[in-house]
């Protein structure tokens, strides 16, 4: 019988690629918005030329017309494929991402280019249930749950309140305005730190 490994998941933008330096790039290129974050929210800080803010009900199409075609433009966060590539020798590594699913098939692509060759799920909503079903799947003898938004993590803890759940910050733009997780067990918002760890609870 196979012994079980740790399974590690971790969320993508924000954690393993940069999101908010793309996204404001594509806003301002194709359709002439700016962005701002001055508070932990896409919606009221996206503005058009005018000054009025995009309204949430008009994100959905921004989001889906980023990632269709400026997927490319998203940069790796700095360590992280290391510190996967690392754990990835005694541990199971799987990417659950809030994305559609006909964008999951290039955001693997994506991640497998930059040295994160790694299956993607994608998910929509909260990431407490598909989390309990990869758990179902791969029996880990652990889970470890890494992403930098916190109703992320209040989701795992209500559906697998025994997952460790790491909160990371991995983008300069938007650290200061994401509190800590009160569900999550630490906060790294860099992949070394991450990693250190990550390591020593694997090895407890
Ligand atoms: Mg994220």
């Amino acid at each position: 019988m196979v012994k079980a490994r740790p399974l590690i998941v971790s969320d993508c933008d924000g954690v393993l690629l940069h999101f908010i330096a793309p996204f404001i790039d594509y806003l301002r290129d194709i359709h002439g918005y700016s962005l701002k974050m001055e508070s932990f929210a896409l919606t009221g800080n996206v503005r058009r030329p005018d000054g009025s803010a995009v309204e949430g009900h008009e994100f959905p199409p921004l989001l889906d017309g980023f990632f269709t075609t400026h997927m490319p433009q998203q940069t790796p966060i700095p360590g992280a494929a290391d510190a996967l590539q690392h754990l990835a020798r005694s541990c199971d590594v799987v990417v659950l991402t809030n994305i559609a699913d006909h964008h999951a098939e290039r955001r693997t692509a994506e991640l497998q280019r930059m040295g994160m060759p790694y299956p993607v799920i994608g998910n929509q909503g909260g990431k407490g249930p598909p989390l309990k079903k990869l758990l179902d799947e791969f029996q880990p003898s652990e889970a470890i749950f890494i992403d930098d938004l916190p109703p992320n993590h209040t989701s795992v803890k209500t559906h697998v309140p025994h997952v460790h759940r790491l909160h990371m910050v991995a983008e300069h733009e938007v650290r200061h305005i994401i509190p800590q997780s009160p569900d999550a067990h630490a906060r790294h918002d860099d992949w070394p730190a991450m990693l250190s760890h990550i390591e020593t609870i694997l090895k407890g």
